[in-house]
C-alpha cells in the first residue's frame, strides 16, 4: 500500500504497466517496443493532411462509420461485427470489464502480455496463470477447465510463437460457456487470423491494432470482432466512458491504412523477410531463436547474460528488451528494424561478444 489519504483503495493497489522506454535521443537504434521500423502509407498521411481544416471545431463521429466500414470491406464483414478504440489497449481495458470479469477466473498464459494481469487488477478480475510449456508454446489443452474466460496473444508476446487456427478451434470447439479472447497485435506477420472462425463461434472475440503492421502506433487505433452481442457489451462500456475514442484524424488515417493493401502488403514482407535473415544471422552468433510469426524475434545465449547483453547494447546505442521475468530472464526480445538497423545490432553485438 502506498500513496496517501487521498487516493482511493484500489489506486494505492495498482500495480501499473510499464511501457518499453521511448528515448528522447533520436540517434538510437530503437528496437524496444515492436514498432514498424517503416513508416505509415503516404495514402495515410495525405488523408491526414487533407483533414486539417476547420471540422476539427466539430466532435467526430462517436460510432466511428467510416472506419468500421473500411474494416469491414478489408475482412468481408458487417459493421455490426467491428467495436474501435484508442489503441487496442483500449479495447483490451473494456473486454477486461465488460466480458472478462466473473465468478471463475480468467485464464491466460504465465508468459504473455504484461498489461493483461495489469487490467485484472483494476477491474478486480480474478485470474489464473497457465504456464507456457518447456519450449514456450501455448498448449490448448492446458485451457480445458473452468474459467471465466481466456485470453491470449495470437502470435504470442513476447515469444513470437504461433499458435495455429486449428488449435484455436479446437479449444474454441471445447469451451463455449466464456468469451475468448484473441488478441492478434501481430498476425500479419505471417498468422492466420481467427477472424474467419467469428461467425461459428459467439463466444470468440479478435483484437486488432493498427500500431504494429499498419504503422501507426503515435495514431492510437485498435478495434474488436465478434458477433453483434459481444460487440454491443463493449459499445455499453464505452458509452459509460468515453464517447468519443477515436479522433477525426486517427479515422481518416485509419480508413487510409486499410484502404492501401499494396503498401500494407509490401511492409509486412519486407518485415518478414528481415526478420528471417535476422533469425538466422543472430544464430550463426550462437543466439538460439525462438521461431516467430511477429515482428520481433525472442532470443537467448548460452555463454551471455541478457541483462548484460541488454546493457552493453544500450551504451552502443541500440536498445532492446529485457525482461526481469522468472523463465524468461536469459532472453532479449529484438524488434526486427530496417535493415541497416538490424546489421547494426549485428555489427555491435559481434563486437560486444568478443570482449563481454
Ligand atoms: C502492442 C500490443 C498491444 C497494444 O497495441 P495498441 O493498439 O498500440 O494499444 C496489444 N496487445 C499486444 C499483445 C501487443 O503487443
Amino acid at each position: 500500500m502506498s500513496g496517501n489519504k487521498y487516493w482511493s483503495k484500489i489506486v494505492s493497489e495498482l500495480d501499473p504497466y510499464v511501457p518499453g522506454e521511448q528515448p528522447k535521443l533520436s540517434n538510437l537504434v530503437k528496437l524496444n517496443t515492436n514498432e514498424n521500423p517503416y513508416g505509415p502509407s503516404p495514402k495515410v498521411l495525405d488523408a491526414i493532411s487533407a483533414s486539417l481544416d476547420e471540422d476539427l471545431r466539430l466532435y467526430p463521429d462517436p460510432n466511428g462509420d467510416i472506419l468500421k466500414q473500411a474494416i469491414a470491406r478489408f475482412y468481408g464483414l458487417n459493421t455490426s461485427q467491428i467495436f474501435l478504440g484508442n489503441g487496442s489497449d483500449e479495447v483490451l481495458a473494456h473486454i477486461f470489464q465488460a466480458l472478462l470479469k466473473h465468478k471463475h477466473p480468467i485464464l491466460f498464459p504465465d508468459i504473455t502480455y504484461s498489461f493483461y494481469p495489469v487490467y485484472c487488477g483494476l477491474y478486480q478480475v480474478p485470474y489464473e496463470l497457465v504456464p507456457l510449456a518447456e519450449d514456450l508454446t501455448l498448449q490448448v489443452d492446458d485451457y480445458k477447465k473452468a474459467n471465466g474466460g481466456i485470453i491470449f496473444p495470437n502470435p504470442n508476446a513476447p515469444t513470437g510463437r504461433l499458435l495455429p487456427l486449428a488449435d484455436i478451434d479446437a479449444l474454441l470447439q471445447h469451451n463455449q460457456e466464456s468469451v475468448v479472447v484473441v488478441d492478434e497485435a501481430y498476425i500479419d506477420f505471417g498468422g492466420e487470423s481467427a477472424i474467419t472462425l467469428v461467425d461459428r463461434y459467439p463466444n470468440l472475440l479478435v483484437i486488432q491494432t493498427l500500431s504494429k503492421s499498419r504503422s501507426l502506433a503515435g495514431l492510437r487505433v485498435g478495434f474488436a470482432i465478434g458477433q453483434p452481442l459481444l460487440i454491443e457489451a463493449l459499445e455499453r462500456v464505452k458509452n459509460s466512458f468515453n464517447s468519443y475514442p477515436l479522433d477525426r484524424l486517427a479515422m481518416v488515417g485509419g480508413v487510409a491504412a486499410f484502404d492501401d493493401k499494396g503498401y500494407f502488403q509490401e511492409t509486412c514482407e519486407a518485415v518478414i523477410d528481415s526478420r528471417e535473415q535476422l533469425s538466422s544471422e543472430l544464430s550463426a552468433l550462437g543466439f538460439q531463436v525462438l521461431p516467430s510469426a511477429a515482428n520481433f524475434v525472442f532470443v537467448t545465449h548460452p555463454k551471455y547474460k541478457a541483462a548484460d547483453l541488454s546493457a552493453e547494447l544500450r551504451e552502443q546505442g541500440v536498445i532492446v528488451r529485457h525482461f526481469k521475468q522468472a523463465r524468461i530472464d536469459q532472453y532479449l526480445r529484438i524488434t526486427i528494424g530496417r535493415p541497416e538497423q538490424n546489421k547494426q545490432l549485428l555489427d555491435v553485438l559481434a563486437v560486444l561478444m568478443g570482449h563481454l
